[in-house]
């Protein structure tokens, strides 16, 4: 773990309003504690199992982001503690975590994820099944309370093209924008776009990123 890169980050995102969610997948709960302990409480993991054993015994006012692909057989294994989904890609996933929040008498809090990549392999949606999906939800509204859209996730094509990067980013920023201005969206809660990982994290604050998922500047490699 990277105390000064914690630091010097922690500093620079609290003075720009942007949330840093330390990615800890594939770390140990000991190199959490220590960001813990250093004032750290958004942390992010991409397996349910992993995400649930540590879970169990880590603080439990640490804020669990749920940043991977989740399939919806596995939502319940997660939903009485964590604090935002970021990659809903369909309206069954939707469906399925409104489900297991009322089961657990609370409401979970979503990002749906736009496919920004180049990549075939990244997953998400693009503008027109967000859109689709938007309007699912709205005919249905009355049955899905408890699960609150709260903006959008993305991840950049793998690139040293900086001005490819840019152009996803601001394409993200813009149809996060569209949405927040809609009728049935454009409340206070939808007002996450999550967008920067650590090679691109600065770009994505440039183009308007409130929320930036860190792993590897924080806690070296994975392997
Ligand atoms: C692993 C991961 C990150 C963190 O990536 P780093 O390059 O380690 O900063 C961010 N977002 C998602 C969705 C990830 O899977």
């Amino acid at each position: 773990m990277n105390k000064q890169a914690w630091e010097k980050l922690h500093e620079e995102l609290a003075g720009k309003g942007v949330t840093l969610v330390a990615v800890s997948k594939k770390k140990p709960a000991s190199d959490i504690k220590e960001l813990y302990d250093l004032g750290q409480r958004h942390f992010g993991e991409n397996y349910v199992q992993e995400l649930v054993e540590k879970q169990a015994v880590l603080p439990q006012d640490i804020r669990w982001h749920y940043i991977g692909h989740l399939q919806s057989n596995k939502v319940k294994e997660i939903a009485s503690f964590v604090y935002l989904i970021h990659a809903v890609d369909s309206f069954k996933l939707l469906v399925e975590i409104n489900k297991q929040a009322l089961k657990n008498n609370r409401t979970i809090d979503v990002l749906l994820q736009l496919h920004i990549a180049d990549e075939e392999t990244k997953f998400g949606m693009d503008e027109k099944e967000i859109l689709s999906l938007l309007d699912y939800y709205e005919a249905q509204k009355e049955s899905l309370k408890n699960v609150r859209i709260c903006g959008l996730m993305g991840m950049s094509t793998f690139t040293d093209d900086q001005e490819k990067v840019r152009a996803e980013f601001i394409r993200m920023r813009n149809f996060f924008n569209l949405l927040a201005g809609t009728s049935f969206l454009g409340q206070p809660q939808f007002a996450i776009c999550s967008m920067g990982m650590s090679a691109d994290y600065q770009l994505a604050i440039e183009e308007g990123s409130t929320l930036v998922r860190i792993g590897r500047m924080l806690f070296g490699s994975r392997g």
